[in-house]
């Protein structure tokens, strides 16, 4: 069809060649592929993206580039730009690198003679009556550099009809006098500047995406005979819910009649064999595209021409299973499938999700910290929620902020919303361990605790009781109790995450606190536990006052006699985590790595003074002795204070409780079941190496009593967080005295920043919409500054132990940039939540996909069987 245009790389001819969405932007991809493979596609040129970077600065230096292809297009379609005969009319389309909402209109028509005042566009015009109008007002907004008031202000000032008004604007202001392709090129460098307005770059910004485009130039199909089809429309192959092959779509017929059709029903208006032409083609598109399109089309003397091929909008399942059947019908490669497919997409799969036709009446809007829909009556309060969730009600409970002594009301609801707070911050991550929806620092809405309302942004008031939906992918908080859909976990999605298992070298462990967790964990395919916080395995009602009476005593003896009375209960969790984590199908015990006690101990204190009174009672303790106590171990900023293993350094006798637990609890699981336990014991908040000494000698210790009381035999390894900058600093000493080293990004996030996580929420919204930060940094690991620490740590702490493994555990294990990141740092695994697995292994399999092409790329000839030697963890035991 087109052929080669000899008119310079800058600007190519539809069809001359393969194209890559960087230069020519993913439309003009889309199309010159399709036309490739046959299909139907109208003759045309790119200006390709750096032709487009001049149109945008300095048009006049690709003018007779642009004239010298369009004169090449006059001589394939026999028709002249304003000719009044055979006028050669063009479609000017922006093609930006990645897919966009078409914010900048196409112009159609470009080139129609001007006869009597008015632009003679050919009739029947596929795309309807309103033709002239639509291409008058693209003239005066690009041609003319009108504004969008600017235009609307005449047309209401005008007493003329509309169009006349448009043609009396677009005329009357120059148009009328430059020549047909003076205003062309006027149109298309108008496009050009309009994309490089300020305002369409920070709604890229906002977006993520990128600034580069093409500007893609097309010869119109003209209708040449009287009484044919003819319009404009879009059809998909696929049904976007479920992904079946299904064809439907609709189209408008040059009258204005809109019409949709299916599968089933032959389109009104259209005929069978304009029909079966149109299907013919999009299959073409189709096959040629490998992929579910939304296939724009016209319709022009009864023959189907493809002008569009954007990506199908497709729910996550419909998504899955396109792919996965096009791997398996042989048309992609499965590696394609799975580097097509955004992991975080997976999410809507994993949790019960709104119905996508409820209506949504918003409350507030808040950060999405925890996927999932859920429906309930509305509290206000931490005690209101229990209270309503015992009496059998589902509650969403919607506070300020939650406290540890909070955990029984985000237990009891079946959703919450917090109005201050970060992606770090308690709520978000309690209920992402509870996979609980959650949304937070909703800063807009405002509560009344006297009354007893939430304040909507415009003023709206909802009473406590009142049915509220909360939707945690989406961070929304919604009127009304709406109706919720369930997982979809179906053979495909395992399918897609078989692929994925046998692709990746990272491993991805789970941050699992409770069997239950541990359980989801399993279920959903991850290869160990990378974080098991165990000051979360303390919350229950029975554990809590223990804890408390072991922080408030006075002499070691008293603590420890509280600490004897929670060993057994600990001893009991990691039982159940090891079996959890067991042996299976041959397979070897999954590694399941504790953390030592982090938080500081007022965390684990009663935060009100009635609390205060009945723990006092409970301890039958005076309560101003109680409080006097707490007082003490109140700190300003706890996340920098005594916590962590300084905690542990002050009182060694917490943590050798829990590695007695973890010990006895590996030899009882190893007698009941036959398989060896080989626990990980974590040390949280490490930045000295005498820190690690003085704990190593005492678990040691304890391991040596254990192994001499129960006459058993097992291994154990002892590994650090790096969470402080000073871990980083000193990776060498400290790498030299561990088994691993796991990342504690959230910390080692925050301060690096100087930034405190839990208030990081108040400033992120602003501070990412302006540009500070290019996404939340507790979110999406900053690769620069805290990657920069982290690979220099990675580098020192293998120079000093080459056997170190080496994982992340932070919130952002499962944030596929990442994720990547962690692949190329030359990490053993990451841990993430629990429903956070099948994202992860998906993003592990892209970021091993795109090593290996990096790999390829440098040296043609590496070996496959490298990536699976890499895939070995090292492991370095104590025992
Ligand atoms: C971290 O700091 O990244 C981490 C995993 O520990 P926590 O979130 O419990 O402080
Ligand atoms: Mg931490």
């Amino acid at each position: 069809m087109a052929k080669d245009l000899d008119i310079g790389p800058a600007l190519r001819a539809l069809g001359a060649g393969d194209w890559r969405s960087e230069e020519v932007g993913a439309k003009a991809e889309a199309l010159n592929a399709a036309l490739r493979g046959g299909a139907p596609v109208p003759a045309g040129f790119v200006l390709s993206a750096s032709a487009f970077a001049c149109l945008m600065s300095d048009p006049e230096s690709v003018r007779s580039e642009v004239e010298t292809a369009i004169a090449t297009l006059e001589r394939e379609t026999g028709r002249r730009l304003g000719d009044p005969d055979k006028p050669l009319l063009l479609a000017a389309r922006l093609s930006p690198e990645s897919w966009l909402p078409d914010l900048t209109p196409a112009l159609l028509g470009l080139g129609a003679a001007r006869v009597d005042g008015r632009f003679d566009l050919p009739a029947p015009w596929p795309f309807g009556d309103e033709g002239e109008g639509a291409l008058l007002r693209g003239l005066c907004r690009f041609a003319l550099d009108l504004s969008q008031d600017e235009i609307d202000d005449a047309l209401e000032a005008s007493e003329s009809p509309e169009i006349d008004a448009l043609r009396q604007l677009a005329f009357g202001a120059g148009a009328g006098d430059s020549s047909a392709f003076d205003l062309v090129f006027a149109a298309l460098s108008g496009m050009a500047a309009a994309w490089g307005q300020k305002r369409a770059r920070r709604r890229r910004a906002a977006a993520g995406a990128s600034d580069r485009c093409a500007l893609l130039v097309q010869a119109m199909p003209v209708a040449e005979q009287a009484g044919q089809v003819c319009g404009s429309g879009a059809l998909t192959l696929y049904d976007a819910e479920s992904g079946a092959q299904r064809l439907s779509g609709s189209w408008s017929a040059a009258d204005g009649t809109s019409l949709s059709f299916s599968e089933d029903d032959a389109p009104p208006d259209m005929g069978d064999a304009v029909r079966d032409a149109l299907v013919e083609a999009c299959l073409t598109a189709d096959a040629a595209l490998r992929g579910p399109r939304e296939l724009s089309f016209v319709l022009v003397d009864g023959a189907p021409w493809i002008v569009g091929a954007r990506p199908l909008r497709a729910s996550a399942q419909a998504h899955v299973r396109i792919e996965v059947s096009l791997a398996q019908r042989g048309v992609i490669s499965r590696e394609e499938a799975l580097r097509r497919i955004d992991p975080l997409r997976l999410e809507e799969m994993l949790h019960r999700r709104l119905d996508p036709e409820a209506p949504r009446v918003l409350i507030a809007q808040g950060l999405p910290a925890s996927p999932g829909a859920a429906a309930g009556v509305l509290a206000l309060s931490a005690d209101e929620a229990e209270r309503r969730a015992h009496a059998g009600e589902s509650v969403v409970l919607i506070c300020e902020e939650t406290s540890p002594e909070d955990v029984h009301a985000l237990h009891a609801a079946a959703a919450v919303m917090t109005t201050r707070g970060g992606l770090t911050s308690h709520a978000a991550v309690v209920a992402r361990g509870l996979d609980k929806p959650c949304v937070v620092g909703a800063a807009e809405v405002r509560i009344d605790p006297a009354r007893r309302v939430l304040i909507s942004p415009d003023g709206t008031e909802h009473a406590e009781g009142a049915p509220v939906t909360i939707d945690g992918s989406t961070g929304a908080a919604l009127v009304g109790e709406l109706p919720i859909r369930a997982p979809e976990l179906t053979g495909d999605f395992a399918t897609l995450m078989s692929w994925a298992d046998q692709t990746r070298r990272l491993r991805v462990r789970a941050n699992a606190d409770t069997p239950a967790d541990a359980e989801t964990a399993r279920r959903l395919g991850v290869d160990g536990i990378g974080l098991c916080r165990t000051e979360h395995m303390f919350v229950d009602k029975a554990r809590i006052t223990v804890m408390r009476e072991m922080i408030l005593a006075d002499a070691e003896a008293d603590r420890r006699a509280a600490l004897d009375r929670l060993l057994p209960m600990q001893r009991a969790d990691f039982a159940r985590l090891f079996e959890i984590m067991g042996r299976e199908n041959g397979r070897e015990a999954r590694p399941v790595t504790i953390r030592l006690l982090d938080p500081p101990l007022h965390e684990f204190m009663p935060q009100t003074e009635r609390g205060l009174r009945d723990l006092a009672e409970a301890m039958g303790q005076p309560a101003d002795k109680v409080a006097r106590r707490a007082a003490e171990l109140r700190e300003f900023n706890p996340m920098l204070g005594k916590r962590g293993c300084r905690m542990g350094v002050a009182f060694p006798e917490i943590y050798e409780m829990q590695a007695r637990a973890i010990f006895e609890a590996a030899v009882e699981v190893e007698m009941r079941t036959g398989a060896p336990q080989r626990p990980e014991i974590m040390i949280p908040l490490v930045s000295a190496v005498r820190e690690i000494e003085l704990l190593c000698d005492r678990i040691d210790a304890v391991a040596a009593a254990v192994k001499a009381e129960r006459e058993a035999a097992f291994s154990y390894q002892v590994g650090i967080m790096v969470e402080t900058p000073r871990a980083a600093l000193r990776a060498d000493a400290l790498g030299a005295a561990s088994a691993f080293f796991s990342f504690g990004t959230n910390d080692l996030t925050q301060m690096t920043y100087g930034l405190s996580r839990d208030d990081a929420g108040r400033l992120m919204r602003d501070y990412v919409e302006r540009g500070v930060f290019e996404a939340d940094p507790f979110q999406s690991l900053d690769q620069e500054g805290v990657g920069e620490l982290i690979r220099m740590a990675v580098e020192r702490g293998r120079g000093a132990n080459p056997d170190l493994t080496i994982g992340l555990c932070g919130e952002h294990g499962g944030d596929p940039a990442t994720i990547a990141f962690c692949e190329t740092a030359g990490f053993d695994y990451v841990s993430c939540s629990p429903f956070r697995a099948p994202i992860a292994r998906l993003a592990a399999a892209q970021a091993a996909i795109a090593a290996k092409t990096a790999d390829s790329a440098a040296d043609p000839g590496v070996d496959a069987a490298a990536d699976a030697d890499a895939a070995a963890e090292p492991a370095r035991s104590s025992s």
